[in-house]
C-alpha cells in the first residue's frame, strides 16, 4: 500500500488542490489530505468547515480527509507514509517548498517530498486569491469545487 499525505491549509479547496490530488492518487494507492489544524494563517473558514467542504468535493475513491496537529512528520509517520505532495504553481512557490521540503528530510530522512504541478489554467489559483474575488464580489465557480462557492456565498452573504 503506497500512501501519500497531501498537506494544507485548504482555506477553501480549490480546482487546483483538486487537480493536485488527482494527480497524486495516480502516483499512489491512497492520499490522505491532511488539513492543519494549528495554521500560522487566520483562516476564513473553521476547521470543521474545511474539512466538509474538502469531503464534499473529493469524490474519487482513495483519497481520505483528515486534520492535522503537530509536525507534518509525524504525522506520516503515524499514518505509515512515505511521501508528501506539494503542489508547484511558479517560481514565487519554489523557494518557501524547498525549504520546507529539506527541513522536513531533516526531520525524517525516510520521507520524501514531491512535486506536482497543475494544469496550467491552475497555476494562477490560490485560495487567498479566489477569498479576495468572493469578498468583491466576483463570481469564483470556475475555480473552485460548487460547495466551496456555496460556503462563500453563505459566508459572505451574497
Ligand atoms: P499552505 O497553507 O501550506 O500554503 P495551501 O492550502 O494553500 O497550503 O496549499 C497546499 C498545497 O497546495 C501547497 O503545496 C500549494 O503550493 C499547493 N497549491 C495551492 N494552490 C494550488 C494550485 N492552484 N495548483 C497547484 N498547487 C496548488
Amino acid at each position: 500500500m503506497r500512501r501519500a499525505i497531501y498537506p494544507g491549509s485548504f482555506d477553501p479547496v480549490t480546482n487546483g488542490h483538486i487537480d493536485v490530488i488527482e494527480r497524486a492518487r495516480k502516483l499512489f494507492d491512497e492520499v490522505v489530505v491532511a488539513v492543519a489544524v494549528n495554521d500560522q494563517k487566520q483562516p476564513m473558514f473553521a476547521l470543521d468547515e474545511r474539512l466538509a467542504m474538502l469531503r464534499k468535493a473529493i469524490t474519487i475513491e482513495g483519497v481520505r480527509v483528515a486534520p492535522m496537529t503537530g509536525l507534518l512528520v509525524e504525522f506520516a509517520a503515524a499514518e505509515n507514509a512515505h511521501a508528501v505532495i506539494r503542489g508547484l504553481r511558479a517560481i514565487s512557490d519554489f523557494e518557501f517548498e524547498f525549504q520546507m521540503a529539506l527541513m522536513n528530510r531533516k526531520l525524517d530522512e525516510k520521507i520524501e517530498t514531491i512535486f506536482l504541478m497543475p494544469k496550467e489554467e491552475y497555476t494562477y489559483l490560490s485560495s487567498r486569491i479566489v477569498k479576495e474575488i468572493a469578498q468583491l464580489g466576483g463570481n469564483v465557480s470556475a475555480f473552485v469545487p460548487r460547495p466551496v462557492a456555496e460556503a462563500l456565498a453563505k459566508k459572505l452573504k451574497r
